[in-house]
């Protein structure tokens, strides 16, 4: 029998093992590989357990840019924080300004399939995969 209820620990655990599987760009509902055509190009549909990657709704995209945008930020702030407290009291200033504009530029598309996929992970997890979802491309005998 499958539950919608899940309790709160293995809520946890799968939200782990999501992010696990999204942080190594494996799709994170079955983690296989092959969910990517190129570095910026996911495909549609997972060819593994075939569920749609491009959730196919409003916002859905948008939100997975603002994702990114914020995430890289984030990244990029921890990174600017650590190197100042680290070279403390004489920080690279002139190279953190270099640095830090590269880094602003490079990171949203260095941090893009890992963005796209932990999104995809977090929606997932509050949004399960449906019967709809694995079954539009492939015959019901093709689960598992
Ligand atoms: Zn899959």
């Amino acid at each position: 029998m499958h539950t919608h209820v899940a309790s709160h620990q293995s809520t946890i655990r799968t939200a782990g093992r999501y992010a696990w599987r999204a942080l190594r760009l494996r799709c994170p509902n079955c983690g296989g590989r092959g969910i990517w055509k190129n570095w910026l190009i996911m495909r549609e549909v997972c060819p593994v357990c075939g569920l749609h990657l491009e959730r196919g709704e409003h916002g859905y995209i948008v939100g997975s840019y603002m994702f990114n945008i914020v995430a890289s930020e984030l990244v990029f702030a921890a990174l600017f924080i650590v190197i100042v407290v680290a070279m403390w009291p004489s920080p690279p200033w002139t190279w953190l300004q270099w640095g830090g504009a590269a880094l602003m530029l490079l990171m949203p598309v260095l941090f893009y399939p890992f963005s796209k996929t932990l999104f995809l992970a977090f929606d997932l997890l509050f949004r399960p995969q449906n019967f709809e979802d694995a079954d539009r491309t492939r015959g019901p005998g093709n689960r598992h």
